[in-house]
């Protein structure tokens, strides 16, 4: 503005100079002039202002008399503001994406629990839609007079444990409802359903060893109970064998569980480390030595390997699954029934080890629950010939394992195929 005014002043003082020289008229007419070029000036520099603030994105216009010094320190301030706000953008957007990658849900709720916001986990856990859900109530859209009561309660010092259904899935759910900022609420939920079925499997599993344990102890003490008390001369030699023998029986059964319960735990929490080019029909051909012993040369036995075929695998794994798919056939196969072992490849380059008996077959309500441990499709022949109930349960994690798969083929009566097929990665060659 200073500048504004010392110009009118010095025009002033020439149009003073010229009015003493050439009269007043012409002064004041030069005066008139100077001013009205003046006005134009400054017109047009607020023109040049009012385009470039139509984009404050661009620098402010250059020569624009007086306003240069007003418009510079605007723009610098702009500038500045504009680099904040974006940095608080990034900064936001970050948070967002934190949030959103978060494994726990979370919504943000009003404070009449109504949604705001939420990510992507909240929308798998609560079947939450944004586009449609924001500004509905929470109590709404989770119906469940539990969470109802939870809500309500204002005590939410604990979470709250919810069973759901969702497109027919059930789901277990934990949830935890905080207030936060200005009466706001944030609910965070966590899917638990593994966590609870893992809990579950645990409790069976303890239950379940517990009661193949107490089996024979039971017979094991009541027999070592009446040894002590009847006196010694009056049990008769033959009396006192058959007792023995069947205690020594009920204590092999014992370790049998014990051995198989550790080769589980082994197979459960150890990687795979043992790799080598296993020759498995030299393992094959050990396993059928003891399947002999055990058949007691009751069933016939037709054989057929491939000599040249190898796994890269674990060799004592795999010697431990092929004796007891051979045990197994054994076992469930009555007397001069046919046990057919066989090792070839496929012709995708796979292998497989299969073993078929014509013995009492399986239930096809059984055959998938096959590989739990302690499942049993027949119980009594199971106990009667020693079984652990966990034989099968050991070849599914060796099988896989060896990134192999476990076929179970069987009717009821009339015999089983059980087969492990190895991928064709796992295939090798004996050289010969
Ligand atoms: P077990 O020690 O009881 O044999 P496994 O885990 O080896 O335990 O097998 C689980 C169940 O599968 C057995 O109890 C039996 O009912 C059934 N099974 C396994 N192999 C055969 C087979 N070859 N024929 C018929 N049933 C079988």
């Amino acid at each position: 503005m200073s500048k504004t005014l010392s110009t009118v002043f010095i025009w002033a003082l020439i149009s003073l100079a010229i009015g003493l020289w050439l009269g007043a008229a012409t002064g004041w007419g030069v005066f008139a002039l100077g001013l009205l070029l003046i006005v134009f000036i400054g017109a047009n520099q607020l023109k040049k202002i009012q385009v470039w603030v139509r984009n404050l994105d661009a620098p402010p216009p250059p020569s624009v008399g007086p306003w240069d010094d007003v418009l510079a320190p605007i723009y610098r301030k702009l500038k500045q503001s504009r680099l904040e706000i974006h940095h608080q953008d990034r900064h936001i957007e970050g948070m967002m994406m934190a949030a959103e990658a978060l494994p726990d849900g979370a919504v943000t709720l009003d404070q009449n629990l109504h949604v705001q916001w939420c990510n992507k986990s909240a929308c798998q856990h609560l079947g939450l839609n944004l586009a449609t859900d924001r500004q509905q109530s929470i109590l709404n859209i989770l119906r469940s007079p539990e969470f109802a009561r939870y809500a309500q309660a204002q005590e939410w010092g604990q979470s709250l444990v919810l069973h759901t259904h969702q497109n027919g899935d059930e789901k277990t759910l934990q949830l935890h409802l905080t207030p936060y900022g200005l009466g706001q609420f944030l609910l965070v939920s966590r899917d638990i359903t593994q966590m609870e079925k893992l809990e579950t499997t645990r409790k069976d599993f303890v239950a379940n060893v517990s009661h193949e344990l107490r089996t024979p102890l039971t017979v094991l003490l009541g027999f070592l109970e009446t040894l002590r008390e009847m006196p010694a001369d009056s049990i008769p030699a033959e009396q006192r064998e058959r007792y023995e023998q069947m205690m020594l029986e009920q204590a092999q059964h014992m370790q049998a569980i014990v051995a198989d319960l550790l080769t589980l735990s082994t197979l459960e929490s150890s990687p795979s480390s043992e790799h080598t080019s296993v020759a498995v029909p030299q393992l094959i051909e050990q396993a059928l030595i003891r399947a002999h012993a055990l058949s007691n040369d009751q069933h016939v036995f037709v054989t057929a390997l491939d000599d040249r075929l190898c796994i890269d695998g674990a060799e004592t794994e795999l010697g431990s699954a092929i004796n007891n798919l051979l045990t197994n056939a054994i076992r469930y196969t009555p007397k001069d029934g046919t046990i057919t072992t066989s090792w070839f490849l496929n012709n995708d380059g796979s292998a497989t080890f299969s073993v078929q008996d014509t013995g009492i077959g399986i239930s096809p309500q059984d055959i998938p629950r096959l590989t739990e441990r302690f499942y049993r499709a027949d119980k009594g022949r199971s106990r009667a010939t020693g079984g652990t109930g966990l034989g099968l349960a050991i070849t599914r994690h060796v099988v896989s394992r060896h990134q192999a798969e476990l076929e179970i083929k069987s009717r009821s009566g009339a015999g089983s195929t059980f087969s492990i097929h190895f991928p064709k990665s796992r295939v090798r060659f004996l050289d010969s």
